[in-house]
């Protein structure tokens, strides 16, 4: 189906600010124009009305981990050790394929709920996030979570879970592959350089967890010498196309060697703090201009996939930190999760914007709600007032995956019926 919105305010950029316009917007083949293509005919396309709805690029959230989202409230006011290996990871190894496939069609609907129409996940179920997001028509960034010694010896069975995935969906207009190797804990350096090199190869993005707490760095200067900036960029990890999950724990040097190689940092700000782990200093990583996002991470940690929450946390607990309220200005948080994340997975102007010819990505976020009115700074509120109940529709790709309201593409009985039995079976 193609479209013509109208009646909207229109979320448009330029270097210095981002501001509403209001025009009309034509969707075409799953493409977002300002100007009718010649070759399409105005009466043939069905009419959106946006009126009192601010459409805007769908958000991207850039560090998830969709199959946990049955753990939602599962392991919480635990400390590390006792969240991850005695909570979580047993949990992990009883569930079924089809357990991670619920729990991730789930996360999906969260998503869309709260306008988000792209994540970047790290998971352990061969195929299930990647069935589960092709299933809820929501474009994701898939990576099977590696770890080892040897990408070919210990490694190998991971290695061949992320290519076999990626030959299943080669076709997939809506999903891409990327090397996730877990962290530098439970990689090893020769791991490392390997997934380097054949990320390389394969044209491929890289994402790894980094610097999350305290203990990683001790242990990492303690047995390599090294932070653990430091050493992944002696592997060769650390490259225009590497995302960075959490970046807490930021020492010397550390962050001039991310900004120098160009990589992308993703903060977690709910996650950080809810485990403990702090908060990564985005004031030193802005100087530096490194590329920032915005990401919630898995439902175990955060408890949400709301990135307006997240926005919003992000946004307050910097300000707050560093004692300046002009710090992360909501247009530069706004960006975080929409040009930003775009450029970090390669799809800028594709993604993350509203221009000729972007994927028709967008959500329609009503301006009437009591918590977005009076309008009158439209992108502050998306950072300060929005809570995520506000988005109305959501498009990807040209087509409707939730419409006032309403799922087109899930089921939600049949989600919340599916994931009751594998919390009944498996929690
Ligand atoms: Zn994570």
């Amino acid at each position: 189906m193609n479209y013509k919105i109208i009646n909207g305010a229109i979320l448009k950029s330029d270097p210095e600010k981002l501001y509403t316009l209001s025009e009309d917007l034509f969707v075409v083949d799953g493409k977002v124009y300002e100007n009718l293509p010649e070759d399409v005919k105005e009466e043939e396309l069905e009419i959106v009305d946006a009126a009192h709805h601010l459409v805007m690029p769908g958000l991207i959230n850039l560090h998830t981990h969709a199959y946990m989202t049955v753990l939602r409230n599962y392991a919480d006011d635990v400390d590390f050790d006792e969240w991850l290996f005695k909570r979580v990871m047993p949990v992990e190894d009883r569930l079924p394929q089809e357990g991670a496939y619920w729990s991730s069609f789930l996360a999906c609907m969260e998503m869309v709920r709260t306008g988000t129409t792209c994540f970047n996940d790290m998971h352990m179920f061969r195929g299930q996030s990647a069935r589960a997001a092709a299933d809820a028509g929501v474009r994701a960034f898939i990576g099977r979570g590696l770890v080892g010694e040897d990408l070919y010896v210990d490694g190998a069975s991971r290695f061949e879970d992320c290519l076999e995935e990626q030959k299943e969906w080669e076709s997939s207009k809506l999903l891409k592959f990327v090397l996730a190797p877990h962290a530098i804990y439970s990689c090893s350096a020769k791991l490392y350089e390997q997934v380097a090199r054949e990320a390389e190869e394969r044209h491929m993005l890289k994402h790894t967890h980094l610097s999350e707490s305290d203990v990683e760095v001790a242990n990492c200067l303690e047995k390599y010498g090294k932070t653990p900036v430091e050493f992944l960029r002696d592997t060769g990890f650390l490259d225009e196309k590497t995302i960075l999950a959490h970046c807490v724990k930021m020492q010397g040097e550390d962050i001039s060697i991310i900004a120098e190689a160009g990589s992308t940092v993703v903060t977690n700000p709910a996650s950080n703090a809810k485990l403990g782990n702090g908060f990564a200093p985005l004031h030193k990583f802005a100087e530096s201009g490194v590329n920032l996002c915005l990401a919630t991470d898995g439902t175990s940690s955060n408890n949400t996939l709301n990135l307006f929450r997240e926005m919003n946390l992000v946004s307050l607990i910097h300000k707050g930190l560093a004692g300046d309220s002009t710090m992360l200005p909501a247009d530069q948080v706004v960006r975080m999760v929409t040009e930003n994340a775009a450029a970090a997975v390669g799809m800028k102007d594709q993604i993350g914007t509203i221009r000729d010819g972007a994927n028709a990505d967008l959500i329609f976020i009503d301006l009437n709600e009591p918590s977005m009115f009076p309008n009158n700074n439209i992108v502050s509120s998306l950072c300060y007032s929005a809570n995520g109940s506000e988005v109305d529709s959501v498009m990807i790709d040209g087509r409707f995956v939730m419409r006032k309201r309403e799922f087109v593409t899930m089921d939600g009985e049949r989600v919340r019926f599916e994931v009751q039995r594998i919390v009944d079976k498996y929690l």
